[in-house]
């Protein structure tokens, strides 16, 4: 595979070949409750890159069901998570909402990247591997196809910054993969078609800020997860004050104070996380909330980050709450941005279906 880009994630690389405009593309899956992880590690970056870019923001749908899903819920979660990107302040006018099932040219466009993607690259991906543990013959294939989906999801919009959490990595640099062997193996065709050196740009996974993983409440060497069993495991972003205290105060720590020093924090995971969610959340460093906290036992400190996260978390609560129950206004929401998503992607279609030598009408 590729190296990734090793530019700094604030300073993104230009993608080889032509300019491409800098677009921005990132997705959440619906599937049971967001957390903490979501909004620190990737929605409160959605929010942030609005002012620089013009940005899409998806409802990754078709992704949920690569596990399975009982319908009656996917479709509450999907609504869910819109209203949890507009509570926390994505502005569906300015930028595009919607979910993935709406534009077909995502599966299109990741039917064309099966072809292009070896199996050795999707063989690699520690996702799959995770999530399937020893029941592997069990998994869906849509389950295992999922980076290719993901890669279609970012290229059909040809966009080239994608915000994620830390885990999702590999998978960008997947997508950017996929996207150079197109360009490499479709080189006579797309110049011939006028598209240059290369149709599609590398995409560059935008992984920064102090919350780019999140860990469990109950496990300091797993991530936080919507799909882990355990609801103590995570915050969520529909927690009342009274649930999101209880879980502090329940959360894995060891019995030793704060130390004074980040680097002591290296061999204590659970510690580290607490601190770091304290961070993020406060807008702070580690370090300063070490010099603050340093010394104090987690009795202290974990009422001081309960109510630092009541404080962040119960506007955006109660904003999704009504947005949820408003269900007409996020439909049309999602009908809106799903219009305006698919002219772009029918676009990117057809050029690609020319380039491959499709015969359309
Ligand atoms: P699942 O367990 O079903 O995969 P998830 O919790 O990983 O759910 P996703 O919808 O897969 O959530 O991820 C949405 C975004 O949130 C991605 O950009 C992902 O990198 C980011 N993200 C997920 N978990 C964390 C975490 N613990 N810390 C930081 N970012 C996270
Ligand atoms: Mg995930």
């Amino acid at each position: 595979m590729d190296a990734p880009g090793n530019a700094p994630a604030d300073a993104p690389r230009k993608a080889s070949g032509p300019a491409f405009k800098e677009k921005v593309f990132s997705g959440v899956q619906p599937t049971g409750n967001l957390h903490l992880g979501n909004y620190l590690g990737a929605i409160t970056k959605f929010v942030d890159l609005q002012d620089r870019y013009e940005c899409i923001y998806c409802v990754v749908d078709m992704h949920a069901i690569t596990v399975w899903q009982d319908p009656q819920e996917l479709t509450k979660a999907v609504r869910e998570a819109t209203a949890a990107f507009i509570a926390c302040g994505i502005d569906p006018k300015k930028h595009i909402v919607f979910n993935q099932s709406q534009v077909a040219e995502h599966a299109e466009l990741a039917w064309v990247f099966n072809c292009v993607a070896r199996l050795g690259w999707m063989n690699r991906m520690t996702q799959f591997k995770e999530k399937t543990g020893k029941d592997r013959e069990n998994a869906s294939l849509g389950l295992y196809a999922y980076p290719s989906l993901m890669a279609a999801d970012i290229l059909v919009y040809r966009a080239t910054l994608v915000p994620v959490g830390e885990d999702q990595k590999q998978h960008v640099e997947l997508a950017r993969d996929i996207a150079q062997k197109f360009n490499n193996d479709y080189a006579a065709s797309i110049a011939s078609r006028g598209f240059g050196e290369a149709f599609f740009p590398l995409p560059e996974p935008l992984i920064q800020g102090p919350a780019t993983r999140v860990m469990s409440l109950r496990d300091g060497s797993k991530k936080m997860s919507k799909s882990d069993a355990s609801d103590q495991s995570r915050i969520n972003l529909t927690d009342d004050p009274e649930t999101i205290a209880l879980k502090i105060k329940r959360a894995k720590t060891d019995p030793e104070p704060l130390p004074t020093d980040e680097k002591a924090l290296e061999t204590r995971p659970e510690a580290d996380n607490l601190v770091g969610i304290y961070a993020a959340v406060a807008n702070k460093t580690k370090a300063e909330v070490l010099n603050e906290f340093g010394g104090a036992q987690f009795s202290i400190f974990k009422p001081a980050l309960a109510d630092l996260l009541v404080a962040k978390l119960s506007p955006i609560t109660a904003e999704m709450r009504r947005l949820t129950d408003d269900t007409a206004y996020i439909d049309g929401v999602l009908a809106d941005g799903s219009a305006r998503a698919q002219v772009l992607a029918a676009e990117t279609m057809k050029a690609v279906k020319d380039i491959v030598g499709f015969v359309r009408r």
